[in-house]
C-alpha cells in the first residue's frame, strides 16, 4: 500500500486541516495576547471583572431606590457584561455574565439575601437576562476573533511584504554584480579585440599589395577577412555592452546642446545608405526642429532604429525616416516593410538581449542590445520610444522628444 497516498488522502478528508487551523488559531491568539498591553490581558480583565460587577449593582441597587419601580434594571449589568466585553474579550464577558446573573437573583429577586436559582422559579426568572448577556458576551468575543483575524493577517502581510523586500534587495545586488562583470569582462575584451582586428588589417593589406600568392597561401586572404568581420562584430558587441552598462550604473553623462534633429536623420541615413547600399527615404520638415540632445548618441539611437529596419526588411523595399513636430514634441518616424512585429513579441523587444523567435533562429546577426540602448538614450532625454506593427504590411517605431 503507497502511504504517502494515505497521508495525502487523510489531509484531504480534512484531519490535519482542521489541526492546522488550530494551530493557527492558537498562534494568533498568543501573537494577539503579546501584542495588547497588559491591563488588557484577560487574567487581568477576569480580577477586574469583579469590581466592575460589584459597581454596576451598586448602580441597581441605588437606581431601584431613587425609581422603585424602573422598567430595566438590569441595565448597569448590562452595560458592565458590555464594557468587560469591549475591554477584555470574551473570557471575562461570560464571567461578567455570571456574577451579573448571581449578583441579580440575591440583591433583587425577592427572597433578597439568598439565591433563588436553586428552584425553577428562579431559573426561569433569570433565563432571559442570562442568555441575553451571553449573546452580548459572544457578539463581542465575535468582535475579539475578527480583530485578532486582522491584526494577523496584517502582520502576514508585513512578513511578506520584508521577505519581499529582503528578496529585492539580493537581486539587486545580483543584478549590479551582473552589470559589474559584464563592464569588466567587455573592457577586458575590447583590447585583444582591437590587437587581433588591427593584425588581420595589416596582412590583408600587407597581401593585397602581394603579385602573387603561393598556391598554399591563396586562402588567407579570405581567412583574414573573415576574421575582420567577425572582430568587427565582436567590437560592436563590445561596445554595446559597454554603453548598457554604463547607462545602467548612471555613469553615462549626456553632452546636451541645442539640435536639429533633422539634421542627425539626415547623417545617419546617409551612413547606413552607404554601408547597406539601400536607398533610404527622408523626409524632413522646412523649418528646423530644435531639440535639447546629446547629438552623438540620439545618433546613436537613430541608427539603431534605421539599421534594425534594413536588416529586418526584404533587400529592395522601402525603408523611409521622416521627421515632424507634434503639438510640442519632435518626433522621429523610421518605417519599414518588413514581415512586422506580433503584438506579444512588441512588449518584449526593448528587454536587454531580446531577439525574437524566428530571428534567432535565422541568419540576421545581433545580440538584441540595441533598441534597449535607444530606449535607454530617448529616455535619457526625456523623451519615449514605441513601435507600430501589422504583420506581413511592416514596422513603424516612433520616438518622441520634447522641443527646445
Ligand atoms: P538585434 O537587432 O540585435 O536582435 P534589437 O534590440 O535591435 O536587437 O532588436 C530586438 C528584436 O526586436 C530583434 O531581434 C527583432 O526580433 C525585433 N525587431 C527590432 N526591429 C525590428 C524591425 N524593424 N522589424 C521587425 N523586428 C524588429
Amino acid at each position: 500500500m503507497n502511504i504517502r497516498a494515505t497521508q495525502v488522502d487523510v489531509k484531504r478528508k480534512g484531519q490535519p486541516m482542521v489541526l492546522m487551523r488550530l494551530q493557527q488559531g492558537a498562534e494568533m491568539r498568543k501573537r494577539y495576547v503579546a501584542q495588547i498591553p497588559r491591563w488588557r490581558h484577560p487574567l487581568v480583565g477576569s480580577l477586574l471583572t469583579f469590581p466592575v460587577v460589584g459597581l454596576a449593582i451598586s448602580l441597581m441597587l441605588f437606581e431601584n431606590y431613587l425609581i422603585p419601580h424602573f422598567p430595566f434594571p438590569g441595565a448597569p449589568l448590562f452595560l458592565a457584561i458590555v464594557l468587560v466585553a469591549l475591554i477584555w474579550g470574551i473570557g471575562p464577558a461570560l464571567l461578567a455574565v455570571v456574577l451579573s446573573t448571581l449578583a441579580l437573583d440575591y440583591f433583587y429577586f425577592p427572597p433578597f439575601g439568598q439565591f433563588s436559582l436553586v428552584t425553577w422559579t428562579g431559573m426561569l426568572q433569570l433565563l432571559p437576562f442570562f442568555l441575553a448577556g451571553i449573546v452580548i458576551a459572544i457578539i463581542s468575543g465575535q468582535r475579539e476573533v475578527a480583530r485578532r483575524r486582522a491584526l494577523f493577517a496584517e502582520q502576514a502581510l508585513q512578513e511578506r511584504a520584508d521577505r519581499l523586500e529582503l528578496a529585492n534587495q539580493e537581486l539587486k545586488q545580483l543584478n549590479q554584480l551582473k552589470d559589474q562583470f559584464l563592464s569588466m569582462a567587455s573592457h577586458e575584451l575590447k583590447t585583444p579585440i582591437t590587437t587581433i582586428r588591427g593584425q588581420a588589417q595589416i596582412m590583408l593589406r600587407r597581401l593585397s599589395k602581394a603579385q602573387e600568392l603561393p598556391k598554399e597561401l591563396a586562402d588567407v586572404p579570405t581567412a583574414l577577412e573573415k576574421i575582420d568581420e567577425q572582430t568587427h562584430r565582436l567590437n560592436a558587441l563590445v561596445d554595446d555592452l559597454l554603453d548598457l552598462s554604463s547607462m545602467r550604473a548612471g555613469k553615462l553623462k549626456l553632452r546636451l546642446d541645442s539640435c536639429d534633429i533633422s539634421d542627425i536623420c539626415r547623417s545617419v541615413v546617409e551612413d547606413q545608405h552607404v554601408l547597406s547600399g539601400r536607398n533610404i527615404e527622408l523626409e524632413l520638415p522646412d523649418t528646423p526642429v530644435v531639440v535639447q540632445c546629446d547629438r552623438d548618441r540620439l545618433g546613436q539611437a537613430v541608427t539603431n532604429l534605421v539599421s534594425n529596419a534594413l536588416k529586418y526588411s526584404p533587400e529592395g523595399s522601402l525603408v523611409q525616416v521622416a521627421v515632424h513636430q507634434k503639438g510640442r514634441a519632435a518626433v522621429i518616424e523610421v518605417r519599414d516593410a518588413g514581415q512586422g512585429i506580433p503584438k506579444e513579441q512588441q512588449k518584449h523587444i526593448f528587454e536587454t538581449f531580446y531577439r525574437a523567435p524566428d530571428v534567432q533562429s535565422s541568419k540576421k546577426s545581433g545580440w538584441g542590445l540595441g533598441l534597449a540602448i535607444c530606449k535607454d538614450i530617448v529616455e535619457r532625454h526625456g523623451g519615449s520610444v514605441w513601435c507600430e506593427s501589422e504583420l506581413g504590411k511592416g514596422s513603424t517605431f516612433f520616438v518622441e522628444l520634447p522641443l527646445k
